[in-house]
């Protein structure tokens, strides 16, 4: 069954999850994927065919749209690779997301290799 999974990535770490996500293109072609606006942007360069719905960039309230989904139950899994050099203007929108993903428990994946450790769990056969 699709899930609906969420894909984030600060700057300079989207290349790194649109290499991610080409690499593991056969598992993430059978979700619904939810993407703040450049990241999704920058998947659909990468994947084409990729169907995504877009919200917000992340410093315009997309990180908070996110949160929501998780709140309201309509969120499987995140994937959010944030840059942990630099100084975000949405922080505090990327602590509440945060938070929620432990209030909710949502399995979720920071960095390629946490990504890939979830891939490999299984959870995204479908
Ligand atoms: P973006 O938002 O995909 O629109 O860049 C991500 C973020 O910075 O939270």
């Amino acid at each position: 069954m699709p899930l609906t999974i969420g894909m984030i990535a600060h700057d300079r770490k989207k290349p790194e999850l649109a290499q991610w996500a080409s690499d593991h293109a056969e598992l993430i072609m059978r979700h619904r994927i939810v993407a703040t606006a450049t990241t999704g942007s920058v998947l659909k360069e990468s994947m084409p065919d990729l169907e995504i719905r877009l919200v917000r960039s992340g410093p315009l309230g997309g990180d908070q749209q996110i949160g929501a989904m998780i709140a309201q139950g309509e969120l499987d899994a995140l994937f959010f690779f944030p840059d942990p050099l630099q100084a975000q203007p949405h922080d505090v929108d990327v602590k509440a997301l945060l938070r929620l993903v432990l209030v909710y428990d949502i399995p979720a994946a920071f960095s390629p290799r946490t990504a890939t450790a979830l891939a490999q769990s299984g959870l995204l056969k479908g």
